[in-house]
């Protein structure tokens, strides 16, 4: 698969920070500088693969779909820990009225859960959102160089 030296170029050329344009490997596509003659990532050498002058679209495509489905995960899990957290902090001033305590209970919950749905998010969404936008990078790739290498 592909690095994570390849993986920071390709999200550079998704932000249209970076040309797509080098000397790539030709089986795993990592950047190879010049006279270079021995992959650094998967260690084919460039007499028996040829190098590249591009990452093929195909390749930017997949990381470009693992990357949305990275953030869809964060974002679900952000989002569905808010929900909850609105209705649970509803729930005081539905059941005991608008009084003091039901409304600070209301903006404390509303806080509480916040800051519970961002941790979330940033950890067990980002787990989350990792392996699944790898395995679904993984089952393309694999169709991929399938193609590629007949
Ligand atoms: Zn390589």
């Amino acid at each position: 698969m592909v690095s994570e030296r390849l993986k920071a170029l390709l999200d550079d050329i998704l932000a249209g920070r970076a040309p797509n344009a080098g000397r790539f490997c030709g089986h795993c596509y990592q950047p190879l500088s010049e006279g270079r003659e021995l992959c650094p990532h998967c260690g084919r050498s460039t007499p028996a693969c040829a190098p590249v002058a591009a990452v093929p679209l195909e390749v930017i495509e997949m990381h470009r779909r693992r990357r949305g489905r990275e953030g869809l995960v964060v974002r679900s899990v952000a989002w569905g820990g808010l929900s909850a957290g609105v209705v649970i902090a509803l729930l005081p001033l539905a059941f005991a009225d608008v009084q003091l305590w039901t409304v600070l209970a209301f903006f404390g919950l509303l806080a509480f859960f916040y800051l519970l749905s961002a941790n979330l998010a940033n950890s067990v969404g980002d787990a989350l959102g990792y392996r699944w936008g790898y395995s679904l990078f993984r089952k393309r790739w694999e169709r991929f160089v399938g193609r590629r290498d007949g």
